[in-house]
């Protein structure tokens, strides 16, 4: 299969270089040339997320150099529990898709642990080392080093401001060493992103360190987070012959465009939903027409607080038309006094304890009408609340419990270096 960019101005390209090069050379993104459309009847032996992965996968990888590796990089990136929980309901019935069963207790986890797994396998025989480059402020550096680290042949730079990410945060970002260089960057979020673009911009220093990119635009990471909605879609129809919607808690579009994408393959998906924070330009959007991308504004849904974003590209291409794109989706913004309210209500009223992100689904959900309700669906929680403790446990009133993979990255030794924000202190702690 060939992946074409959504700028349209550069070479189709096969799915390994799709991975490789991270975004098109004219600065699009890459989208398949088309979809292919499944059938039930392919997925009869099939239950799990690796199972239904490598046979809703295979098309894209078709032809190319890991075509035959797939199904054993699905068993590493799905290596963990993705339920599909029932919860209380007034209404129809109600379900939560846990997706933060992983490492470092955030769906990124899946995206990322696939690409490891693919660039890992892309990467044999070469000398030197891929050196994967991330700026962080929160979720993503963690999962990338997590993904990457012990891969033989690869090396993960991560770059995070220094005071400016929390404080389990930063050691999920610093307790790897080995093949993961952990970057304390005196400067904020702004300096980290601009080290590396210069990074990736010179040219010798690109080539001498085999740089490459693991960020969210990469289809690396949408196709395989496909796959967790193909397969709770498809088990819930087998169950009970109805559709699944979704309520997705949405910053960049990389989650939400991935349930498109599955749904748009043909999986038993019903209504598929955006919950954002304050920062709205996707439900502006689709009610006004007019694509109005803005800076991003401070939330407690930090890990949203995304005010352009990039996989918009992607959806527009996809539903050209605001018109069409109403019909296939719709959003809704979430504040952050909506978010404190649902997470002590939902505490009391449901039994759950929810991340401020996933918060952001169960209010958007909780503001359905009556005949939506009576239908089936699922609130995508997209990480632990245990990450977020100091805003959680406020609004709670009692400790999160940590779970085991996110406790046991906490005891684990600190590896970091400080460095100025300039690219030289870069090279040089590199080097
Ligand atoms: C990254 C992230 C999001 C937003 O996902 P997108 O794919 O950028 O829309 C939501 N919740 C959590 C916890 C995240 O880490």
């Amino acid at each position: 299969m060939k992946f074409r960019s959504t700028a349209g101005k550069a070479p189709e390209v096969e799915f390994c270089e799709a991975l490789l090069q991270g975004i098109a050379p004219d600065g699009g993104l890459y989208v398949p040339a088309q979809f292919p459309r499944v059938e039930m009847a392919d997925f009869a032996d099939a239950a799990t997320p690796a199972q239904v992965g490598a046979i809703m996968l295979a098309p894209f990888a078709r032809g190319s150099e890991l075509e035959s590796s797939l199904p054993e990089i699905c068993r590493e990136a799905f290596s963990f529990p993705i339920p599909l929980k029932r919860i209380p309901s007034d209404s129809g019935p109600l379900y939560v898709l846990e997706l933060f069963h992983g490492p470092t207790a955030a769906f990124k986890d899946v995206g990322a642990r696939f690409l490891a797994a693919c660039f890992e396998r892309l990467n044999r025989g070469e000398e030197r080392p891929l050196t994967i480059l991330v700026a962080t402020s929160g979720d993503t550096g963690g999962a990338v080093a997590a993904a990457f680290h012990g891969r033989p042949n690869t090396r993960v730079v991560v770059l995070f401001p220094r005071g400016l990410v929390s404080a389990r945060q930063e050691k999920q970002l610093c307790c790897w060493g080995d093949n993961v260089l952990s970057l304390r960057v005196n400067g904020n979020f702004d300096d980290c992103q601009r080290m590396v673009k210069q990074a990736f911009a010179d040219t010798a220093l690109n080539k001498a360190l085999r740089l490459s990119s693991a960020n969210s635009i990469n289809l690396g990471r949408l196709l395989p987070q496909a796959v967790y909605y193909a397969a709770a879609s498809l088990n819930y129809w087998r169950e009970t012959g109805q559709a699944l919607s979704f309520v997705i808690p949405t910053g960049n579009l990389g989650n939400g465009q991935a349930c498109v994408w599955a749904k748009t393959m043909g999986f038993p998906i019903g209504k598929i939903v955006f919950a954002t924070n304050e920062n709205r330009p996707i439900p502006d959007y689709l009610d006004s027409g007019d694509w109005l991308p803005r800076a991003s504004v401070a939330t407690l849904a930090s890990a949203m607080d995304v005010g352009n974003p990039s996989n918009m590209e992607r959806l527009r291409d996809l539903f050209p038309a605001v018109e069409l794109m109403r019909v296939a989706v719709s959003a809704y913004p979430v504040s952050d006094e909506e978010i404190r309210a649902q997470i002590s209500r939902d505490e009391k009223a449901r039994g759950e304890t929810w991340c401020p992100h996933t918060a952001t689904a169960a209010h958007v959900y909780d503001g359905f009408s009556d005949s939506d309700k009576a239908q089936p669906w699922a609130l995508v929680a997209t990480a632990h609340p245990a990450k977020f403790e100091t805003i959680v446990e406020p609004l709670v009133g009692h400790p999160v419990e940590i779970p085991e993979a996110l406790a046991r990255l906490l005891d684990l030794p600190t590896h970091v270096r400080d460095i100025e924000p300039v690219l030289e202190a870069l090279v040089g702690a590199v080097k």
